[in-house]
């Protein structure tokens, strides 16, 4: 078995969805990346930024960063399907490119970790006991100088703290154990929208415990014969690509649909009500 960290979040939060994903299962609708836009363009460029530019030296003028994110830009509108007549869609692409533009400069500005950090690094490794592969890709590994490492996940959300996942970090630092045979001196989430680094707390116990926790959603994965649905209306079926197809997702929409109904419709003859 093959298990990335996303696989193993998408298992426990719905494992019909997993199973989906796993097999390939083409989504009933095209999904919309446009959520995904900002995340996507900031981190091409910070790859390219910090495996090609800082370690060739270069120094970028403004102008040169905008040009370059311009050309990024293109590639991933033509990569990412986005349906702009959706209702939620608040910003154009050229507004979206300009605000990746600004945090670009203040992030570069503020960190110092580019040139000594590599962008997406991707890892696997082979359990040996059970043949199963883990697999990862880190947003930034940055081994300092003085011989301590730390690893960075990019987070483009408006929103800080809100729905932050140890557990994403705890695996990182689980892979980098397997492969180093040390875990990372410190895990953390940079912010770009606020250039900030939020630094969580662990050590080699947290990152056993999860070890653990892994290896139990690894093995009811490979025992499970019949992926069922978990229905998550506000959470994971928000964005889910197969909802339209979803029987489960469907009922349970309804079935509040009709609940919020009776609610609307319940008769009141006037009198006064005691609370
Ligand atoms: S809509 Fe919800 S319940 Fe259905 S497959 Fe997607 S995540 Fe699972």
């Amino acid at each position: 078995m093959r298990l990335s960290y996303s696989q193993y979040r998408t298992f426990l939060q719905c494992p019909r969805l997993y199973h989906y994903q796993a097999t390939k299962v083409p989504p009933p609708v095209k999904p919309s990346s446009y959520f995904a836009l900002y995340g996507i363009l900031i981190e091409a460029f910070f790859k390219k930024y910090t495996n090609v530019y800082t370690k060739q030296g270069v120094t970028l003028s403004n102008d040169q960063i905008r040009e370059i994110l311009k050309s990024l830009w293109g590639y991933v509108l033509e990569k990412n399907y986005v349906d702009w007549s959706d209702p939620w869609v608040n910003e154009t692409a050229d507004q979206i490119l300009e605000n990746v533009y600004n945090d670009v400069l203040l992030n570069m500005n503020t960190f110092s970790f580019w040139k000594e950090a590599q962008s997406e690094v991707s890892f696997e490794v082979l359990l040996k006991k059970s043949q199963d592969v883990l697999s990862c890709r880190m947003d930034f590994i940055w081994r300092k100088p003085d011989g301590t490492v730390e690893i960075l996940d990019g987070k483009g959300t408006n929103k800080l703290d809100k729905n932050v996942d140890i557990e994403q970090l705890l695996f990182y630092a689980l892979m980098y154990l397997l492969r180093n045979k040390r875990i990372p001196d410190k895990l953390g989430f940079l912010y770009y929208k606020y250039h900030l680094i939020k630094y969580i707390d662990f050590n080699m116990d947290t990152v056993m415990a999860f070890k653990d926790k892994l290896a139990l959603v690894k093995k009811a994965i490979a025992k499970t014969e019949v992926f069922e649905p978990v229905v998550g209306l506000s959470k994971h079926c928000k964005w889910c690509a197969y909802r339209f197809g979803c029987d489960a997702y469907n009922d349970k929409k309804d079935a509040n649909a009709q609940k919020k109904q009776s609610l609307i419709t319940e008769k009141y003859d006037g009198g006064v009500i005691s609370l």
